[in-house]
């Protein structure tokens, strides 16, 4: 049904084995040369960028993009994304068969070719959104078991609201922060000791959040809410988040409203985003939801996806090592649920906005998407391979995520999140 993810197809550029980058997968970014600070909009294939902007304005997208021009020139996916699910895939189609093996046009064209096919090392990757409100949720039934289990006891793990509705909560659209952004440790109130005033300073509990986001295209009317069989229209395509988190200022300041500035100092986004077609080959059925979901809320059909999640610690004096493998299928409610939930109030979603996962925690110890949780509260530190332990994250520490997807020889790959978190106080080089 979908040609474009054909395990057969090939590129006429080669592609590594292992790569994230086939021509299966051809996922949206915006970058600027090196040597021009000129912004526009590309796909990743294998080590290469293409240009999307040299190609439009010789026109290989004129059929499809009759009327407007500068799609591609752009510093944001913005205007491309606005366009709708029927333009994005007509123009991955083109761009598809533009990269094929037996496609003349860019292959048998070394002019071109050196003016839209950059060598990723020579690029400079940049936010591929403007991203005007950012959502996150907390759809993990196994990290919102275990964090309510630490906080609460496992008799009340489980708020009475949680398996009738994706619960989650306003974040913050101006600190999301491209992957290889520094991230500073912030400073916050907390009560270490809770017989104690608060106390104000650097958060000594900084964790990571393994989650994946995803960006609204078209959006939809104030008052005219998104049902849930349409919600895929909506959704132009995924990236890897890792949502920060300061657990000591969370804890003090959370109730009755959530989270607020535990959450707001970061957010890390990997640069490519992948659309839901290139997925489309490893949709999978996610958990069984019981109780059923009220009738806005169900969906039919495979809505999950198996997406292989990983979480890497580099110490700022040692190698990288994997401390969590996850799996993106083990959400209990899906994207659709999310955007049906969202807007069922007639709130509106607009173009470039970001929606989250919350935490990504599987069934097993290793599978856990924070440091909370893998460390469990800090009463199983984590050892690493050179021999330190770590319950937080200390400063200068690396968290790096990746995210693929592999089925039949085929592998679609999310590239990388990564930041290291700088000491309070210092700003980001
Ligand atoms: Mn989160």
């Amino acid at each position: 049904m979908n040609s474009t993810t054909d395990p057969g197809l090939l590129s006429f550029i080669p592609v590594a084995p292992g790569s994230d980058f086939p021509i299966q997968n051809l996922p949206w970014g915006v970058f600027h040369r090196r040597d021009a600070p000129h912004p526009r909009v590309g796909v990743a294939i294998g080590a290469f960028v293409l240009d999307l902007a040299v190609l439009e304005e010789k026109g290989f997208f004129s059929a499809i993009l009759p009327r407007v021009t500068g799609i591609f020139d752009q510093a944001s996916l913005n205007k491309f994304m606005a366009m709708g699910p029927d333009t994005w895939r007509t123009v991955r189609a083109e761009v598809s068969r533009l990269l094929r093996h037996d496609t003349p046009d860019l292959r048998d064209n070394a002019e071109l070719r050196a003016r839209c096919l950059l060598p990723a090392r020579e690029v400079t990757m940049l936010l591929p959104v403007e991203i005007g409100d950012y959502t996150d949720f907390y759809s993990s039934k196994e990290h919102a078991v275990n964090v309510g289990t630490m906080f609460r006891g496992p008799e009340n793990a489980l708020m009475p609201n949680w398996l009738h509705l994706p619960v989650g909560y306003h974040g913050r659209a101006s600190s999301v922060v491209l992957s290889g952004t520094p991230v500073r440790r912030p400073m916050g109130q907390t009560r270490p000791d809770e017989n104690q005033p608060p106390v104000f300073g650097p958060s000594r509990l900084v964790d990571f959040e393994l989650e994946m986001g995803y960006f609204i295209g078209p959006g939809n009317e104030l008052g005219s809410p998104i049902t849930i069989d349409r919600a895929h229209e909506h959704i132009f395509g995924m990236v890897l988040v890792n949502d920060w988190s300061a657990r000591d200022i969370q804890k003090w300041e959370y109730v009755p409203l959530g989270p607020f500035l535990a959450k707001n100092f970061a957010t890390t986004i990997s640069p490519w985003v992948v659309s839901l077609d290139a997925l489309e080959p490893f949709r999978c059925s996610g958990p069984a939801q019981e109780p059923e979901p009220l009738p806005y809320l169900r969906s039919s059909g495979d809505r999950a996806y198996d997406i292989a999640l990983e979480v890497c610690l580099q110490p700022g004096d040692g190698a990288a090592e994997r401390i969590c493998l996850s799996n993106f299928k083990y959400m209990y409610w899906n994207i659709a649920q999310h955007v049906a939930h969202h807007t069922v109030t007639g709130c509106n979603l607009r173009t470039g906005d970001l929606l989250a996962s919350g935490t990504i925690s599987g069934p097993t110890p290793d599978s856990y998407g924070s440091m909370l949780e893998l460390a469990w509260r800090g009463t199983k530190p984590i050892e690493l391979a050179g021999g330190q332990k770590r319950s937080f994250l200390e400063d200068g520490d690396t968290v790096i995520m990746r995210g693929w997807c592999e089925k039949d020889g085929l592998r679609i790959g999310f590239g990388e999140a990564s930041g290291t978190l700088l000491p309070a106080g210092e700003t980001g080089a």
